[in-house]
């Protein structure tokens, strides 16, 4: 695949850090763990193009009580599957402080959503475990939340086990309707500025629309940011969650030429 769409692979390495120093990691994957069938689709992708991390949500929060609220344990063991038979290591989100175990038992990574940012318990809960568990944490902005409420609530985490965190940058609610969020750019500099923490960006979520999220993507590059957390769906017209910012495998391929490009010209590479 990589031959014919004129991509070299990267070349894997097997650092468990999610974030290296020199490097921009990309994790991606879809919005949801929908089916076996799709998982495994989107984990040969993700490893042809030689990234380390996929992404794929079990438990999903949704805003609608009766929209797809994912496979939940059924899912996880998809995850825990394809990550043994593909090489790869997973990112997945934890909801509930009931499933806290049971998600650091399949996932090597471990994300807060922007509703549970404020969640204090189970921002404990996950410090405890990840802790205890050897995991990393990927604690994503409340959409409401300020800077300095997002660097406590990080403490939260790191005062109950040690752990690896990593901040994500997901978008803002504002006035602005033309995206589904805005996109705090300037999140990535500032959170450099008042910590030592590694910044990630969420271009999808940030933005909602797929055609956008390649250029916001470029622009997390530029600006600084450690990686991107991009959903990416073998077939987003049919996807069971955020079909409409989900990219495509072309799509995918596209992004990371570009990446390859902003990312060389600031002296990193992409993983
Ligand atoms: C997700 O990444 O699957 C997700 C639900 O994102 P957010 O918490 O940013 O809405
Ligand atoms: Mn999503």
């Amino acid at each position: 695949m990589k031959q014919k769409n004129k991509i070299k692979k990267i070349a894997r390495d097997d650092n468990d850090k999610l974030i290296k120093k020199g490097y921009f990691t990309v994790i991606t994957g879809p919005c949801a763990i929908e089916s076996r069938e799709q998982l495994e689709a989107s984990a040969k992708i993700i490893s042809d193009l030689g990234l380390i991390y996929m992404r794929g949500g079990a438990y999903k929060p949704r805003t609608s009580p009766y929209s797809f609220q994912g496979l939940k344990e059924e899912g996880l063991k998809y995850l825990k599957e394809m990550s043994e038979k593909y090489g790869l290591k997973t990112v997945t989100e934890v909801t509930d402080t009931k499933n806290v175990e049971k998600v650091a038992d399949y996932a090597d990574v471990l994300q807060i959503g922007t509703r549970n940012m404020s969640n204090f318990a189970l921002l404990a809960k996950v410090g405890k475990v990840a802790g205890k568990k050897n995991k990393i944490v990927i604690l994503k902005r409340g959409w409401a939340s300020s800077i300095k409420e997002w660097l406590l609530a990080v403490e939260y985490i790191t005062s109950e086990g040690n752990v690896e965190v990593v901040l994500c940058e997901r978008g803002i609610r504002t006035f602005e309707t033309s995206t589904r969020f805005t996109l705090d750019i300037s999140a990535v500099p500032v959170i450099k500025k008042l910590s030592k923490l590694p910044i990630i960006i969420d271009p999808s979520h940030a933005v909602g629309q797929s055609d956008l999220v390649i250029p916001v993507s470029r622009a997390a590059v530029a600006v600084g940011a450690d990686g991107i957390l991009v959903e990416s769906h073998i077939d987003p017209s049919k996807a069971l969650s955020d079909g409409q910012q989900q990219l495509n495998e072309k799509e995918l391929l596209d992004l990371m030429k570009q990446l390859e490009k902003v990312a060389s010209a600031i002296g990193k590479k992409i993983r």
